[in-house]
């Protein structure tokens, strides 16, 4: 019996390595795609894996930025209205998912909206109020029906002047592609966050879950409440970091494709989703379309949840969304 119960405890010991592995865990914050991104990882060999995620956001920016003279996007800008571009398969396949949302949105979301943007202001920060012609100049030259991709040809528009501009899904993209790295080398933990869009794998440290906190759009540093995600994306669409007030009146850099203005109404969207991609575009989508319509479009993605912050500050969600608010504390009111 104790010769059995020696050889038990000889295979046990053999079933284990002779040295443990070391678990090394890292986090940094570095800038990229104009905002602090923070790659936070657990596992053997884990500095190199955060090397590699931060490399892989690093090419993605500059593949994908049109703040960068030189990137793919930049070029099929300047050339997509003269005939087809040729693109690499990647920035091709991101365009057409860019339109699949537009169009599932009915053209909430549009990626075409670059001049909009610029005109008020939002691209560079340099907000300014545009007369009534000037928006209605600018809503001429967009249009996401107006983009053409195909997967021999390339990328073109059937617009003199369209651009497309990926600020509203890119960043979830390249978030997935970040933790999609830290994964295939092996670690039991990652989380990658782009100031808003996040994505989260593995066990996190010393919890059982994901906890995230929301923040309040009108209070420095309150939080609203918190929500819980296992693996995927969460992504907040909001009028608090890009926007400028008039009036009392909040305008945020979402805008409203169909008036041309930033959208009201709505002032924060927190949507989960399988994947961080998913959960950039659609919260930007859901900020335009608001709680009554969006429900429609979140039917179209299963695993995809969503909380909406109202302009009269009051939170609603969909049925599977987690949620704990937060002590409501003194009401705030709006343009202070
Ligand atoms: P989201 O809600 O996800 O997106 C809002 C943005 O999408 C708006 O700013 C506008 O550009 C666009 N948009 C507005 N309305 C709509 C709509 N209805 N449908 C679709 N799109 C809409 N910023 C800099 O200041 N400097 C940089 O060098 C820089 N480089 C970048 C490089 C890349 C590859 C990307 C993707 C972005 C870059 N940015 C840069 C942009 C910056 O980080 C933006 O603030 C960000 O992309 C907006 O994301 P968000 O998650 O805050 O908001
Ligand atoms: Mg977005």
């Amino acid at each position: 019996m104790t010769r059995w119960l020696g050889l038990a405890v000889l295979s046990l010991a053999l079933a284990w390595p002779v040295q443990a592995t070391p678990q090394e865990r890292v986090e940094q914050v570095r800038y990229h795609m104009g905002t602090l991104w923070t790659v936070e990882a657990q596992g053997q060999g884990a500095s190199e894996a955060m090397e590699a995620a931060f490399a892989e956001i690093g090419r993605l920016d500059r593949l994908l930025s049109t703040y960068k003279h030189d990137s793919e996007l930049s070029r099929v800008n300047r050339e997509g209205s003269r005939g087809w571009v040729g693109v690499s398969a990647e920035t091709r396949e991101l365009v057409s998912r860019a339109l699949a949302v537009a169009s599932a949105s009915g053209g909430a979301f549009d990626p075409t909206l670059g001049p909009l943007v610029k005109l008020w202001g939002f691209k560079h920060m340099d907000y300014r109020f545009p007369s009534e012609a000037a928006i209605a100049d600018a809503k001429r030259q967009v249009g996401y029906g107006h983009v053409q991709v195909d997967a021999a040809r390339g990328i073109r528009f059937t617009k003199p002047g369209l651009e497309v501009e990926l600020g509203a899904i890119a960043k979830g993209y390249a978030v997935d592609r970040a933790v999609s790295i830290l994964r295939a080398r092996g670690m039991t933990m990652a989380r990658v966050d782009a100031g808003g869009n996040q994505g989260v794998w593995g066990q996190p440290p010393e919890k059982e879950g994901w906890v995230f906190g929301i923040r309040h759009p009108r209070v420095d540093g309150g939080v609203l409440g918190w929500t819980t995600l296992r693996a995927g994306g969460i992504s907040t669409s909001g009028d608090a970091e890009r926007g400028f007030w008039k009036d009392g009146v909040r305008y945020g850099h979402v805008i409203d494709p169909r008036t041309g203005w930033p959208s009201q109404g709505v002032v924060s969207v927190t949507v989960l989703a399988p994947d961080a991609e998913t959960a950039d575009a659609l919260s930007t989508a859901l900020y335009v379309l608001g709680p009554e319509a969006g429900k429609s479009l979140l039917g179209r993605y299963p695993g995809v949840e969503a909380l909406w912050v109202t302009s009269e500050l009051e939170t609603r969600r969909s049925p599977g969304f987690p949620w704990l608010a937060a002590d409501p504390g003194p009401r705030v009111k709006l343009g202070e």
